[in-house]
């Protein structure tokens, strides 16, 4: 919180309005619930009346919250009172606001309407920077999520997970169903491309049956289950497998991702700009004609967001730091072909890049 008032105070923003999203669970763990009830997390740059943040909130809710008095005061609302008036009373006289960025309009409308001196912004680029350097223990969770989808993809490499004649839909089902066993509250998505549908990056698994003798590509991950009080933190894995031999044609191509996603995580050091990284693999999938093909950015931040900054892509020239946590995921995808990803997550530190997700990169063959 004191790490928030200093960005506001740099910013010059007065006041700091959160709701719905990852913002509100990062900064004092709690999740609101999306709802035409408005949850709104108030911090004042200059502390406001008592020092401490107030949590405007559904009375009926007030027991979902994990109180810490000395943080921010629970001002429950009632059925028939008005929130945004509640919410405006303790803005008074803030010139600029930066509200969270994904608040629905509903409220953020009706607060500009109730507050028409005040200048907005979105409240990402207050909590934006401070969320993309991770604490230790951030660190740590994100280190237990990686393992537990870790888990999954070495099930999925060992065959414990029988590809084919199984449609795509299924097979995600069943890495949803080992992501919740593996200590994650939700399943964020569990992407199964088989064949030519791996070359949609974003595939949706569909019903199309696994064949012998294609690439399955599976991108799977979720959020953390954490105590009551405490926000989960999210995973991001993609491997591809391969039912039955590969081509040679294919197994090339797959050699040089591999060798292109190695080099870009080797250059993920602190200092390095963001998109350098993005071009150490660009360049190296250029030597065998493949960067054509690599339709997306190297990799994104992630924590409590699966997507956050720092955005590894042409163009972001901030340099990394210490704590930075980010995917590294190289892909190729020829249409009406084929197509492969690999995906870590990596933590930039003083002692050099560190992938969270240790499993073998190789294209694995499973019979199954
Ligand atoms: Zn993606
Ligand atoms: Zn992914
Ligand atoms: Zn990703």
């Amino acid at each position: 919180m004191e790490r928030v008032r200093t960005a506001m105070a740099e910013a010059g923003v007065d006041a700091l309005l959160l709701s719905v999203g990852p913002d509100l669970p990062w900064l004092i763990g709690y999740q609101a619930m999306a709802s035409e009830r408005l949850t709104m997390l108030v911090v004042r740059a200059d502390g406001g009346g008592d020092g401490r943040a107030d949590l405007v909130i559904p009375a009926f809710e007030v027991p979902r919250v994990v109180d810490r008095p000395e943080v921010f005061a629970v001002r429950g609302w009632g059925e028939t009172d008005d929130p945004i008036d509640l919410v405006a009373d303790l803005v008074a006289g803030a010139d600029r606001i930066a509200i969270g960025d994904h608040t629905w309009s509903r409220f953020t409308v009706a607060l500009q309407g109730a507050l028409p001196g005040a200048s907005w912004t979105a409240g990402g680029t207050v909590t934006g920077p401070l969320r993309a350097v991770k604490e230790p223990e951030e660190v740590a969770r994100l280190q237990a999520a990686a393992a537990g989808v870790d888990r999954v993809a070495t099930a999925l490499q060992k065959g414990e997970i029988p590809l084919i004649g199984r449609t795509e839909a299924d097979v995600s089902a069943e890495l949803s169903r080992r992501i919740l066993a593996e200590g994650h509250a939700v399943v964020n998505f569990a992407i199964v491309a088989s064949g030519p549908n791996a070359a949609s990056p974003h595939h949706h698994a569909g019903r199309r049956v696994i064949e012998p003798g294609e690439v399955v590509l599976c991108d799977f991950g979720g959020t953390t289950s954490e105590p009551d009080g405490q926000p989960g933190y999210c995973s991001d894995i993609t491997r591809c497998v391969h039912t039955g031999p590969p081509s040679a044609e294919f197994a090339e191509a797959y050699g040089v991702l591999q060798e292109a996603q190695r080099r870009a995580v080797e250059a993920a050091v602190v200092g390095a700009s963001a998109e350098s990284v993005d071009k150490v693999a660009r360049d190296h999938l250029a030597q065998a004609d493949l960067d054509r093909w690599f339709l997306h950015r190297l990799g994104h931040g992630i924590g409590v967001e699966e997507h956050e900054d720092p955005y590894l892509v042409d163009g972001n020239d901030v340099p990394l730091v210490a704590g930075n946590a980010f995917s590294v995921e190289p892909g190729f995808y020829v249409e009406n072909r084929w197509g492969a990803r690999i995906e870590d997550i990596v933590i930039a530190g003083d002692d050099g890049p560190l992938a969270l997700n240790r499993v073998t990169h190789d294209l694995v063959v499973v019979e199954a």
